[in-house]
């Protein structure tokens, strides 16, 4: 039996016959119906025919010394090997022609144990399958998905189209997709993002003078989509009521004067109003004091800057009546020496022989750290860092907190403060929270919130449909969640986004630094934050988009926690935002490797954001007409990019409340040079009105879809086809579907009805062939289950149906 063949001739086996058996593809240890094909003989044969078919043939010898023979006679002999009468019978590769020569060797060639015909059959039917299988790849070697394409009015008017579609081949740069319709071919542009292709469209909508029915989508790969364009938005909305009172703010308004407008309204509206102070108190409007000394000119003539000094006190309660000079003493030979003198620190810096100044930068920051009376009013530090190399002039610089602010800001911690509206405030009504001035600059904001509380108030006694907004819903709006940044951009620096906490070490905190300051508390929530290892924030404390030291690090952050927490009932958000005119969902973060995403709600939910999204969506345009672009509208993470650690992910992810992004502030159409303008931060006021107007209305329509979803106890309904991709639903509503195939009772536990992919409908259910029994039913946003089932208890009321696939 093979395992006793001895050692040497297997190893002399394996040397002659390895080459030509592994280029044959032959393991090693190959057994009788390992196929086989002939590819010539052992180096040192016999030249076979190469024109003659080559057989596996046995040969009986009758020893493993006539094992070796064979092989020594130059013929292939195979591995294998097997006792007979008579001896050992071995197979060789063999022509007739080497047959013959064997046999004429005396060898006993026997039958022939592969045909070479049975090779050849082989061969052609592996051909046969490589064939199928390259037929398969060109006939899918390319798949176009359409996603969206749609036509819309916008502001004057004007038509525009949107057009969204994914190639399979869309990771090769070298696809170019083009759009045809009304007689115009154009350039798709290549969406990418985290280095991952997502989709192609236009970034920007295209205008048309006429609307086409269709747009057909060409591949440079070859293939070719007609899709409908169909209508986005422009759905004609009720009119609001005769008596109905808009246009309720006439200038940008401060956080202070935000907050003194909402506790006014209380005032005027105690019975359907109130203040909510808000626990975690800001850092407040104010900083510590500051001076800098420069040392000498640089290279370049400009001051070099030496070091600086911060007070313990905050500027306004006694650190900006500090002041620091740095003296030249009168005498050669001087030590350098720090002296207090009430509010004045006296740096008296050292000279040589010659008289001259010889105190550096480093040698002054350590004399004021080590002052008892210096360093009990002030902290000292070289400049970003620096060795403090430089030698320090003669300098005399008062102490600042820079803040420029009117005293009518408060310099003290601010609490702040929501408005809470609706005629029962006692948790029994579906809430709504609507938030706005995360990001201080963003001004255009808190007059979108202050608009709407007002336009709830002023118009509960004689509108009917704002009546039953306030009778059936509870509304927490903070009009300014970030009044310290806030009052910062408009005072001091209008550019500020973050609040104006400084986090930042020694190195980045010189005065110069002070407009970096702060953490942006649209990065500083506690799902998929920088810290989780989501993309879309910057651990760097002067980055616009530093998260803060820990999640939930600032108080203004944990403000909103808190609301969400202290009343459950809230179940739809609204994080308002400007500028660019977006209107987005969660998820809002990935992990920038492979761009994976926090988890993507279900496709019921999703539907659910996209159908809310129509309605709020139609409202925003019914002020003047402003479309937000079906390219601006869906999961953060599909349109825009990453932004780890957002609130409406905190508010989605941790508590399940539905909640959506405002940017509103959206792109002008330029009629004089055919192009969108962005409107930026803070427009002229009459722009700036208008778009709070307009996202005021959206707001409205976001509490409509609140109170609908409140007032939902209509079950929905679904019906099932049969397609040739497997089983697909038609529902009602937006609404999620767990399914059997298996006969069993379906729970909320079973599969679901998954999207085919980002911005796509819902995959169809793959059934076998033969008879499937469907069992399903389906759920709505507000928990709804068809025919009135009961997932969790039982019951056999769910839907049920047989497919039959041929
Ligand atoms: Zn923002």
């Amino acid at each position: 039996m093979a395992p006793r063949r001895p050692l040497a001739v297997r190893r002399r086996l394996v040397t002659l016959a390895a080459v030509p058996l592994l280029a044959a593809g032959l393991p090693l240890a190959a057994g009788a119906e390992s196929g086989t094909t002939a590819t010539g003989a052992a180096p040192g044969a016999p030249a076979m025919d190469a024109a003659q078919p080559a057989d596996l043939v046995e040969v009986v010898v009758a020893d493993e010394d006539g094992i070796l023979d064979l092989v020594d006679a130059g013929a292939d002999v195979t591995e294998y090997s097997r006792p007979v009468d008579g001896g050992i019978e071995v197979h060789v590769v063999a022509t007739q022609a080497e047959r013959d020569r064997l046999r004429g060797l005396g060898f006993a060639v026997g039958e022939t144990v592969i045909s070479a015909a049975r090779t050849e059959a082989t061969i052609a039917e592996r051909e046969a399958a490589i064939r199928r299988v390259d037929q398969a790849l060109a006939r899918t070697a390319e798949t176009l998905t359409p996603l969206r394409s749609e036509w819309f009015e916008s502001v004057g008017g004007k038509a525009y189209v949107s057009v969204e579609v994914k190639t399979s081949l869309g990771a090769d740069s070298a696809t170019v997709l083009t759009a045809s319709f009304g007689g115009q071919s154009l350039i798709m542009d290549r969406f990418v993002d985290a280095g991952q292709y997502l989709y192609h469209r236009f970034d920007l909508p295209v205008p048309v003078d006429d609307v086409a029915a269709e747009v057909t989508i060409s591949s440079s790969a070859g293939a070719s989509i007609t899709v409908p364009v169909t209508q986005w938005l422009g759905d004609p909305l009720d009119e609001p009521g005769p008596h109905y009172a808009t246009g309720f703010v006439d200038h940008y308004m401060d956080p202070t004067e935000v907050y003194e407008r909402i506790e006014s309204l209380v005032a005027e509206f105690p019975d359907v109003a109130e203040i909510i102070e808000l626990p975690y108190q800001t850092n407040g409007y104010r900083r510590h004091a500051q001076a800098q000394i420069d040392a000498g000119l640089d290279l370049d003539e400009e001051p070099d800057r030496a070091f600086y000094v911060t007070s313990h006190a905050w500027g306004h309660e006694g650190g900006n009546d500090l002041l620091l000079e740095t003296r030249h003493p009168a005498a050669d030979n001087s030590p350098l020496s720090v002296s207090v003198d009430a509010d004045k620190i006296i740096v008296s810096l050292a000279t040589d022989g010659d008289g001259s100044l010889v105190s550096t930068a480093a040698q002054v920051v350590d004399a004021i750290n080590s002052s008892a009376q210096a360093s009990a009013l002030v902290t000292a530090a070289t400049f970003r860092g620096s060795s403090g190399a430089g030698v320090a002039v003669v300098d005399s610089q008062p102490l600042s907190d820079f803040l420029d602010a009117p005293e009518s800001i408060s310099r003290e911690p601010v609490t702040v403060r929501a408005i809470r509206i609706g005629k029962d405030r006692d948790g029994s009504k579906t809430g709504v929270f609507a938030y706005a001035q995360e990001h201080a600059r963003e001004w255009v904001t808190p007059l979108v919130a202050v608009e709407t509380a007002e336009r709830l108030l002023r118009n509960y006694a004689t509108d009917p449909d704002t009546r039953k907004l306030v009778d059936d819903l509870d509304i927490f709006i903070i009009p300014s969640v970030n009044p310290d940044g806030g009052h910062y951009s408009f005072y001091d620096y209008a550019g500020q986004r973050k609040n104006m906490t400084n986090h930042c070490p020694a190195a980045t905190a010189d005065p110069e630094a002070r407009d970096a300051w702060g953490v942006d508390l649209n990065r500083n929530f506690s799902v998929g934050s920088r810290l989780d290892g989501y993309s879309g924030a910057s651990a760097s404390c002067t980055s616009g988009t530093y998260s803060g030291p820990a999640e939930l690090s600032e108080p203004e952050a944990r403000n909103e926690v808190w609301l969400t927490e202290q009343y459950p009932n809230i179940e739809f958000a609204m994080n308002i935002h400007s500028y660019g005119g977006y209107f987005m969902w969660p998820p809002g973060a990935y992990i920038a490797d492979g761009r994976v995403p926090l988890p993507r709600p279900t496709l019921g939910e999703e539907d659910y954001f996209w159908a809310a999204s129509s309605h709020i969506l139609s409202d925003v345009q019914s002020w003047r007409g402003t479309a937000v672009w079906p390219g601006r509208t869906g999961p953060v993470s599909d349109v825009l990019y990453s932004a780890a650690g957002n609130s409406a992910d905190e508010h989605w992810y941790n508590r399940g409340i539905y909640g959506w992004d405002f940017e509103v502030g959206a792109d002008l159409w330029n009629e004089a040079d055919g192009e969108w303008d962005p409107v930026g931060f803070q427009p002229p006021f009459a722009e700036g009105y208008e778009e709070a107007m307009e996202f005021s209305s959206g707001l409205v329509g976001m509490l409509e879809v609140a109170r609908a979803y409140g007032r939902d106890g209509r079950p929905p309904r679904t019906t099932l086809e049969l397609t040739d991709d497997g089983v697909t639903f038609e529902a009602t509503e937006a609404v999620t579907i767990h399914y059997t195939l298996d006969g069993s009772r379906p729970t909320y536990s079973s599969p679901r009805v998954e999207s085919a992919g980002l911005r796509e409908g819902a995959a169809p259910v793959a059934v076998g062939p033969g008879s499937t029994r469907v069992h399903w039913f389906s759920v709505d946003a507000a928990g709804n289950v068809e025919n009135r089932y009961d997932p969790v208890r039982g019951g056999n009321n769910y839907r049920k149906k047989t497919v039959t696939v041929d």
